[in-house]
């Protein structure tokens, strides 16, 4: 039954009950639901109720709860249009959304309405949410970010607004095939989507090759021309981001890749009717797919074309609405602040450039300085091999008035360079934008630096390493420049919807303030004293296990014992993620409770999710070596005590299942490569405990928490430098560790891989050699980690306090506090409160 409205909290709808325009579209009550519910099956669908299809049925719903987003979608962007606010524009290549249905049910408070609505015609509101595909738009991280920022954005009334690409086919779906990886293309579209409206009015012509042409313009000043080469264009489809208990709405626009005429009419007279039909192939792949590569430059050409497409139709969106209020581009920077979500969207700041310069006709240094107050760097790797440079033949080819730009950019800043540190001619190489060598490629990091007013970094420990290793002559020429911004997660997605036992539980001690003021959570820590609560919170612990067991037996055919600690390391499979120290760490551990039972001290359960990139041979081969090992260690777990799962197509979805669930959350990065991490503040918001080094936030969650509430081992940053400069030899490690090397000799061995006993050697062979990551160096200190964090799990009431603490210290890690950093700190954006 539905609740009565007045039990809910008051409703910021502007439809006030009976007015004859809420009938089907507005209400957030029940019968009002459940009347544009039965609306959507009827005219969207064009179904009866009785032959309606379960997804006609999740179609029809999701219709009427993007209904009820309408009003106030339009009604933002009326007020910030009205009020000529400046705006925050995100952006980003990538947006890790998962699915919306359940999260726009809650953000508008409707969810017991639409369940209610549902179950009195028949239907199982959980199911429907089961239909949903996530909107898988990403890789990892820094995508899930941009989704985060999304919500906080809208949540804190800010006016913000997300730009990138709709690509057809997102992260890939992954299969596992006798414990091997297998990608499937991801059709999240095939079905069609309930929340995008596409604007065709609003489309962008995009161009690519063709030449530059140089006149003296009419005033006497030179003019350059990009003129020639092919014109695709962009069309803009637009998803609702709705703000969590208020009236805001705003709008994540991604662009999609259309050809610029249905077929070259001139080739198709010339009878070439199939190289007309090509054409329109080249253009229309540009938004076909997302790249699957996490931290790692593929450097492939339709990649820059993918990330000019998205930039060049944002930059011209952004001018055109900025003009609708202004005649000039004095305010420019006033109104718009534009940050660069990785280096993906970089080439931006030439575009606006050759925007301002070219096509607006303003002076160089007027435009330049436009640029730089407009645009923030947000920098999200330290990994040499994800650092972005594109061939100059490349951009001479497909962008060649933005390299004539981007050289113009460099010989004035190396001007600059020059005369702050006059004969440091290494100074300069260092610094160029462009990179010389056999082939000269452009810098993208360095474009962005110098192009933007702030360049931060993601954790305090990266953002140190960032201004000490990474771009140390930037900082110490622009030191204002260089600020931090750890990142954060939203706690509507990431405690409010995943966890409703918790929340309910929280909620119940400390109201239910904390949602929008994740700091309130404070309020537990009095809590943890009480032995009342820590039973409760317990129970709500066992709930989530029982259900994850559930899923996990549906799925995978393995029972999980819920008594056992759940040991989750969830996240892109990297061999600096080092998914391989736990794996080896779970032969050792096995090898032992075979010979002797009595080691065991508490039974454990370790599961994996993880997606590799379909070129990674190693990262493949670790997924293949995790599932050699749980059937080995499953088909006797009655005798050692432990589990080991790997579940197949970690995604938003799936994360959700498996967070509320979580005892241990492993986050073993070797120190210095893990520029945040995201997925260890999900996991301490739901109560679990790392088991970390001291690496990204894992810092900051150890000082949040203390040292007795987190588990920390290995080597520092500092100490794996020191140790490699020293010439790490992993080889020595392996011969006086025995266990190690009897885990290793036994995966070696082909034990793992009875089908083919030379299977794991490269991943063997790879930690003996070389051993990049240092997973042997830190193998010690981990599995002695590991004992402590068993011994700890055994005091019930102890292990329950610490893990109610960590909950209780995780307000820092909300994505408000970051958004509101960013809004303050960088773009100068005001909250404005939609009526
Ligand atoms: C949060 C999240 C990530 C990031 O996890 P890390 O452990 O920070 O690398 C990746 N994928 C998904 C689906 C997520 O929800």
């Amino acid at each position: 039954m539905a609740p009565p409205a007045s039990a809910r909290p008051a409703s910021p709808t502007p439809s006030a009950s009976g007015a004859p325009e809420d009938s089907g579209r507005t209400g957030l009550d029940a019968a009002s639901v459940r009347r544009g519910f039965f609306e959507h099956v009827r005219y969207s669908r064009g179904k009866n109720p009785e032959t309606a299809t379960p997804h006609d049925r999740f179609m029809a719903l999701s219709l009427a709860v993007r209904d009820r987003l309408t009003d106030r979608w339009v009604k933002t962007a009326r007020t910030y249009y009205e009020q000529d606010v400046k705006r925050a524009y995100y952006l980003s290549a990538e947006y890790l959304l998962g699915r919306a249905l359940g999260n726009n049910l809650l953000n508008l408070n409707m969810y017991e309405a639409a369940a209610a609505a549902m179950q009195e015609v028949g239907v199982d509101l959980s199911q429907l949410l089961e239909m949903e595909p996530d909107a898988g738009l990403g890789n990892g991280g820094l995508g899930r970010l941009a989704a985060c920022f999304l919500d906080s954005l809208a949540t804190l009334g800010y006016p913000g607004m997300g730009y990138g690409i709709r690509y057809e086919f997102g992260i890939f779906s992954q299969d596992l095939v006798e414990g091997h990886q297998v990608e499937r293309a991801d059709e999240w579209l095939k079905f069609g989507n309930p929340w995008e409206i596409v604007r065709p009015e609003k489309a962008v012509p995009v161009r690519f090759f063709g030449r530059v042409e140089h006149h003296q313009g009419p005033d006497g000043r030179p003019v350059a021309r990009w003129v020639g080469g092919k014109t695709v264009i962009g069309v803009p489809y637009d998803t609702p981001i709705a703000g969590y208990g208020n009236n805001t709405v705003n709008t994540l626009r991604l662009w999609q890749a259309r050809a610029s005429a249905e077929f070259d009419l001139l080739l198709f007279n010339a009878g070439d009717y199939e190289r007309s039909v090509v054409e329109k192939n080249d253009s229309e792949v540009i938004s076909k797919v997302l790249y699957p590569n996490d931290a790692f430059q593929a450097g492939k050409e339709l990649r820059l074309k993918q990330q000019y497409f998205f930039v060049a139709c944002s930059i011209a969106d952004i001018v055109r609405r900025y003009l609708k209020n202004h005649n000039d581009f004095r305010d420019f920077s006033r109104k718009v602040a534009i940050q660069l979500n990785d280096t993906h969207p970089a080439i931006g700041v030439a575009e606006l450039m050759r925007v301002l310069v070219d096509e607006r006709r303003l002076l160089w240094d007027e435009a330049w300085s436009i640029t730089q107050e407009t645009f923030g760097y947000t920098n999200h790797t330290l990994l040499a091999e994800a650092m972005e440079r594109w061939p100059v033949s490349l951009f001479e080819r497909l962008l060649p008035r933005h390299l004539e730009i981007i050289f113009e950019i460099n010989q004035r800043f190396m001007r600059q360079v020059q005369i702050r540190y006059p004969f440091d001619v290494e100074k300069q190489q260092r610094m160029s934008l462009v990179e010389e060598g056999s082939e000269k490629k452009i810098r993208m990091a360095h474009l962005a630096v110098v192009g933007s007013h702030s360049i931060n970094g993601v954790a305090a420990l990266h953002t140190d390493l960032l201004r000490r290793d990474v771009l140390p002559d930037f900082a110490q020429m622009y030191p204002e420049r260089f600020n931090n911004k750890t990142n954060g997660v939203t706690p509507r997605r990431w405690l409010a919807w995943c966890n409703p036992r918790l929340s309910k539980l929280i909620t119940s001690r400390i109201g239910e303030g904390w949602a929008t003021d994740l700091d309130q959570l404070l309020k537990l820590e009095a809590h943890a004293e009480d032995p009342e609560f820590r039973k409760a919170f317990r129970e709500v612990k066992r709930a989530n296990k029982d259900e994850l067991a559930q899923h996990v037996r549906d799925l995978r055919w393995v029972q999980l014992n819920p008594d056992a600690i759940f040991d989750v390391q969830i996240k892109r499979l990297h061999e600096y993620k080092r998914q391989l120290l736990d794996a080896v760490h779970i032969v050792a551990l096995w090898m032992k409770a075979r010979r002797d039972p009595s080691s065991v001290i508490a039974p454990r359960a370790f599961l994996f999710g993880a997606k590799a990139a379909p070129g990674y041979h190693l990262a493949k081969l670790t997924i293949r070596l995790i599932n050699g090992i749980a059937e080995v260690v499953n088909s006797d777990a009655g005798a050692t005590g432990l589990q080991v799962v790997f579940l197949p197509n970690y995604r938003v979805s799936l994360a959700e299942r498996i967070i509320p669930a979580a005892d241990v959350s492993e986050q073993i990065s070797t120190a210095g490569w893990e520029a945040s991490g995201t997925g260890n503040m999900k996991l301490m918001l739901n109560g679990a405990l790392t088991l970390g080094t001291l690496d990204g936030a894992n810092v900051e969650i150890r000082d949040a928490v203390g040292d007795e509430n987190f588990f920390l081992f290995g080597l520092t940053a500092d100490e794996v430098i020191a140790r490699k400069k020293a010439g790490y030899k992993p080889r020595e490690v392996y011969e006086s560790n025995t266990e190690l090397r009897e885990a290793l000799d036994l995966i070696r061995s082909g034990f793992f891989s009875p089908e083919d006993r030379n299977l794991f050697q490269p991943l063997v062979d790879s930690l003996l050699n070389e051993d990049r990551y240092l997973v042997l160096a830190d193998f010690a200190a981990y599995a002695a980690k590991q004992e402590d964090v068993a011994r700890a799990y055994k005091d019930t009431e102890s292990w329950t306090k610490k893990c109610i603490i960590n909950v209780a210290r995780a307000g820092i890690f909300s994505s408000d506090r970051t958004i509101k950093q960013y809004a303050e700190e960088i773009w100068r954006v005001q909250q404005t409160k939609v009526e």
